[in-house]
């Protein structure tokens, strides 16, 4: 019987379309489609659609096979392709040249909003030539780099609805961008000195400095020890020398921020190299076109000729750097000469600085100078930041260059999601279908100012997805103000998701599974189902539901939320859980210090359990190891006396404290005071801080191997997820990783988002979807 006359006769003539679903837009990836099928002389054409961009070839069949191969081998490494629906077809015996369709179609929002790319080599190149037309512009760009998510308006990505509609193409520039082999052909955001966006120079009141180079303006104040506001692409910088320990002290006293570590910006490849250690896995994180902030080993001061200033990153062997991501970044560190201090325009805690008359009103007082720009920016977004833990790169703060790409969910949502993640370092997430869009970064909502933000910031990608949420997924904690938030919705389903629970499931999205797991759930502070603080969780999950199976022993938290700022209040009640009265005996620097009101306090807390709420927190342990061992009483951010824990241990433990394991109403509970005996006799006994360290992070990996060693007698899984911010950690979460593995688990760790609670949001979207689909669409 003959084959029905769609079906490609193999060798004949044949038309196919494709429907290429992902982050086609935005990415130049019609003028790659339009040169391939060029250059397989193929008919037909290619345009925007609703649901991603839609091809129509015709040529012979091996030849369309052949083009089908490379489209996704060559593809541009910008975009992102999600999925390709092939239909094939007879022939129209369409002999017309292919051609790129503007018409059909293309009013039609565009799915996937693009992150911003960095500069690419042939701007680049570009750029640093005298005899091109662009020659030092800090405003180029080409459809393979630039900005997108920090200009964009509204959907479908045009240059309409992007921040550069103020500027009119000159006719050079438009002859590029309407001709479809050129390279800026429908580059939306493209520009040159004579049509588009300008540098100016501002004194420290915002008043214009008439100067014919503002960049060179900007390069003397730099070197002259000052501090200058850059405004770059999703928000202000404030930049000074980081070579200069006065102009980095002076920069941290102007801003309020006491002792949080500031990134730099260093001019290469080279020059990183010259301040820390970068594996192959980090010179490619800290090149790619997201460029994150990447978190480097310091190489010892001194080593290097000019050394990054001590107080960039004080007490903390990390250093933050990332490479130059605008040209404006590389005109002004290739004239510079040296590393500068880049970290978010705001005062302490606030959101970054991005309108410009905000941002002349806040960093008033803080910049000499600022170096300004009239493109607007749309959408604030900070620098990400990312870490390689055991080979692996981390992204522990995701913003610029990572957002808004979706992440995809293994369960379709039936209705549209907004889940409004947690209360630190918070993101949100919005679905729509399998993908998951996560916000960028915005911070902590306990400002009023940060609140405000984040409801802005709702909207807008609501609005850029064309998203109505009609399920919303919180937090548990009624004290959040996202919870708050979510509460005052009418109309919508909300699903009330837990804190750990959460987590597991975001390391579950992040890493596609939907499988049930033991789940290694550590952090500071998350609500517990009982009302009480948890945060040194195992559970058995999966993204349907979880059993708390095992934590460790609670201790109480005096004074309650300022045990979380004063870790010695914590050490205080470690040591009163290990020792009772008998603390006081102790041979300890620490016990010595304690005053009376102190144990006043103490003994309050213990036995009348007043404003000493109880807490399993795996962090609220390592702030107290962290004060025993006489790093600080109080700590300016959260997590930093456990970063400097972790900066100690550097050498393999020689050996492990004992921890025993009790059963209670049948969960396992680590009793955790035991290791607070261990670490009180290894200080007695005059053990070095650093060797403590090292033991400490060891003890922590054997707990955990060993508890999911006996869950796995119980429960038959052998998969371990491991989240929260305590696996922010590399030491920590390398040993763990490591020991489960040798005992035969199968490990899953965060990649994508952070374990830390930037990582909720995508997890309680991941649960709502999952629920969504078990009640048949709700
Ligand atoms: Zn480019
Ligand atoms: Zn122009």
């Amino acid at each position: 019987m003959a084959p029905p006359a769609v079906l490609p006769q193999p060798g004949g003539r044949a038309r196919c379309r494709l429907l290429i679903e992902g982050v086609v837009q935005g990415v130049g990836f019609r003028p790659f489609v339009y040169r391939l099928a060029e250059a397989h002389r193929l008919n037909g054409s290619v345009r925007n659609g609703r649901l991603g961009v839609l091809v129509d070839a015709e040529g012979d069949r091996d030849t369309l096979d052949r083009f089908l191969e490379q489209l996704k081998s060559t593809a541009p490494a910008t975009a992102c392709l999600e999925r390709i629906t092939v239909t094939w077809s007879a022939p129209h015996h369409d002999r017309a040249p292919f051609r790129i369709d503007t018409s059909a179609g293309e009013g039609e929002p565009a799915l996937y909003p693009a992150p911003d790319l960095a500069v690419c080599a042939g701007c680049l190149a570009e750029m640093r030539d005298p005899e091109n037309r662009r020659f030092a512009y800090p405003f180029l760009n080409c459809t393979q780099c630039g900005p997108r998510y920090t200009i964009i308006r509204a959907l479908p990505y045009d240059r309409e609805r992007t921040s550069m509609s103020w500027f009119a193409m000159c006719p050079a520039c438009r002859h590029e961008y309407e001709h479809p082999r050129d390279r800026r052909f429908h580059a939306e955001p493209t520009a040159c000195p004579v049509c588009g966006p300008r540098l100016a120079l501002l004194d420290s009141e915002g008043r214009p400095l008439h100067v014919s180079d503002p960049l060179e303006g900007s390069v003397a104040a730099l070197k002259a020890g000052q501090i200058v506001a850059v405004k770059g692409l999703g928000g202000y910088h404030l930049a000074c020398d980081a070579t200069a320990p006065a102009a980095v002290s002076e920069l941290r006293r102007r801003k309020a921020r006491d002792a949080k570590p500031l990134a730099v910006l260093v001019g290469n490849l080279e020059e990183a190299r010259r301040f820390c250690v970068v594996s192959a896995t980090e010179a490619e994180l800290l090149q790619s076109a997201a460029r994150p902030i990447v978190l480097l080993q310091r190489r010892p001061p001194g080593a290097a000729s000019g050394s990054v200033a001590e107080d960039v990153a004080p007490r903390l062997r990390l250093l933050g750097l990332m490479l130059p991501y605008t040209p404006l970044q590389h005109l002004l560190m290739a004239r510079v000469g040296r590393p500068l201090v880049m970290t978010s325009g705001n005062r302490s805690d606030e959101p970054i600085a991005y309108e410009d008359h905000d941002a002349l009103a806040r960093l008033g007082g803080i910049a000499d100078r600022f170096l300004v720009h009239d493109r607007p920016i749309e959408v604030r977004c900070d620098d990400s930041v990312a870490r390689v833990v055991d080979t692996a790169p981390v992204v522990l703060r995701r913003a610029r260059g990572y957002v808004p790409l979706a992440i995809p969910l293994t369960h379709e949502a039936a209705e549209p999601i907004l889940a409004c993640g947690g209360e630190l370092k918070n993101a949100f997430a919005l679905v729509r279908g399998r993908q998951a869009f996560l916000s960028q970064h915005l911070g902590d909502l306990g400002d009023e100012r940060a609140f405000r933000a984040w409801t802005d910031a709702v909207a807008h990608l609501e609005g850029l997805l064309g998203l109505a949420p009609r399920i919303v997924a919180h937090d548990l904690h009624p004290g959040y103000r996202s919870t708050a938030y979510a509460r005052t919705l009418d109309g919508v389903r909300h699903v009330p998701v837990q804190h750990h629970h959460a987590h597991i499931a975001s390391c579950l999205a992040d890493n596609g599974i939907d499988k049930r797991v033991i789940g290694v759930a550590w952090d500071g502070t998350g609500y517990g189902l009982d009302g009480h603080v948890w945060g040194g969780e195992f559970l058995l999950a999966d993204l349907a539901g979880f059993e708390r199976v095992g934590s460790f022993q609670q201790v109480p938290m005096p004074g309650g939320e300022a045990a979380i700022r004063e870790p010695w209040r914590m050490a205080a009640a470690f040591l009163h859980a290990a020792y009772g009265e008998a603390m006081g005996e102790l041979d300890l620097a620490f016990v010595r210090r304690l005053d009376r009101s102190a144990w006043r306090l103490l003994s309050r807390a213990a036995e009348q359990g007043l404003n000493a709420p109880l807490t399993s927190s795996a962090g609220r342990l390592f702030d107290a190891v962290a004060c025993l061992l006489g790093l600080r009483d109080r700590v300016d951010f959260e997590a930093q006396a456990a970063m400097e824990l972790e900066a100690l241990a550097e050498q393999e433990a020689d050996r492990l404290y004992s921890v025993g394991l009790d059963e209670l109403d049948g969960r396992a509970v680590v009793r955790t005071p035991d290791i607070i005996r261990g670490v009180v006799e290894d200080i007695v006994a005059g053990v070095g801080a650093d060797r403590i360290g090292s033991r400490f992070h060891a003890t922590l990996a054997d707990v955990i191997v060993t508890t999911c060693g006996r869950l796995r007698d119980h429960s038959g899984l052998d998969r371990v997820a491991l989240s929260g911010g305590v696996f922010q950690n590399a030491r920590l979460s390398r040993l763990a990783k490591g020991g489960l593995e040798r005992a035969g688990f199968r490990v899953y760790t965060h990649h994508q988002v952070p374990p830390n609670d930037g990582g909720l949001a995508l997890g309680q979207a991941a649960i709502a979807a999952r629920l969504g689909q078990d009640r048949n669409g709700i």
